[in-house]
């Protein structure tokens, strides 16, 4: 069984990650309203009733702010670490369930890993989403492609990747120093070249499909990211995460299938605006 994934929001104005089967989702993140949520599962024909819970990656509001009503309308269960949980009221407390790092998450048919990453928050972490040998990361809001990050972007078949500034924007625009020096920080956010490295050093041979993802609006831009990967991209398909709109819904095959499926869906390189 393939895995369906899609993002519905991706950038500091929120986030919120869709990844499921036939039968049961989660989403990683909610940093959109609920009806937003709603509105755009709708439009891409993602039942909400399938999800089982909800992994909260850090307290920053981009990725909390729908979190509570979303878990209230629908009795979600919300995965938090304990830290993360202290840091706000953005929880309904009899529906949250906490985890630790490397602790493995089984949500119905899905697994679910969490594992630790720089960012400047209280207890952040990414999390890679499996079943059946097919999985997928949403490794975003990192300050650094650290040794965690390598070993699980490793195991992906699809990713969304942060691809969080451009360096020439970030250093030519009107942000001040303090606000520069954090962004780069390894506790900050990853630009295109980073995350161009981490797919050229790390990627693995299964890997389908990257979502570059929470794309600054100041510092970056659609077009600039996907240039970045366009030459080095080869049979992946790269697919930029908007900051107003859910994505396609993606279909992540087993890798057993991929060879005979890639023959199938293998389209050509288009540039465009939202996907190369
Ligand atoms: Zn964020
Ligand atoms: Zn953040």
């Amino acid at each position: 069984m393939a895995l369906q994934i899609a993002s519905l929001n991706s950038g500091s104005n929120g986030n919120c990650y869709y990844v499921g089967n036939d039968i049961d989702a989660v989403l990683i993140d909610a940093g959109i309203s609920c009806r937003e949520t709603e509105n755009r599962m709708r439009q891409k024909g993602l039942d909400i009733s399938k999800v089982r819970a909800i992994f909260i990656s850090h307290e920053h509001s981009d990725h909390v702010k729908g979190v509570a009503r979303i878990a209230d309308k629908y009795q979600i269960p919300v995965f938090i670490t304990e830290k993360t949980a202290q840091r706000g009221p953005f929880l309904v407390k009899h529906l949250s369930q906490h985890f630790c790092a490397e602790e493995i998450i089984q949500v119905e048919s899905l697994t679910v890993v969490a594992f630790a990453k720089k960012h400047d928050a209280d207890d952040p972490h990414s999390f890679i989403i499996s079943h059946n040998g097919v999985t997928v990361g949403v490794i975003t809001d990192i300050g650094t492609a650290c040794d965690q990050v390598v070993k699980y972007f490793k195991q992906c078949h699809a990713v969304f990747l942060e691809s969080n500034y451009d360096d020439e924007m970030l250093q030519n625009g009107s942000y001040p120093y303090y606000l520069k020096t954090r962004i780069t920080s390894d506790t900050g956010h990853l630009s295109n070249k980073q995350a161009l490295e981490l797919f050229l050093n790390h990627r693995p041979h299964f890997m389908t499909h990257v979502f570059l993802s929470h794309l600054s609006k100041d510092n970056n831009s659609p077009e600039i990211a996907a240039s970045f990967f366009a030459p080095h991209a080869q049979e992946v398909q790269i697919i930029i995460a908007s900051r107003f709109e859910a994505s396609e819904v993606y279909t992540i095959y087993e890798p057993n299938n991929i060879g005979s499926i890639r023959k199938l869906v293998m389209k050509p390189v288009q540039l465009g605006l939202f996907e190369i």
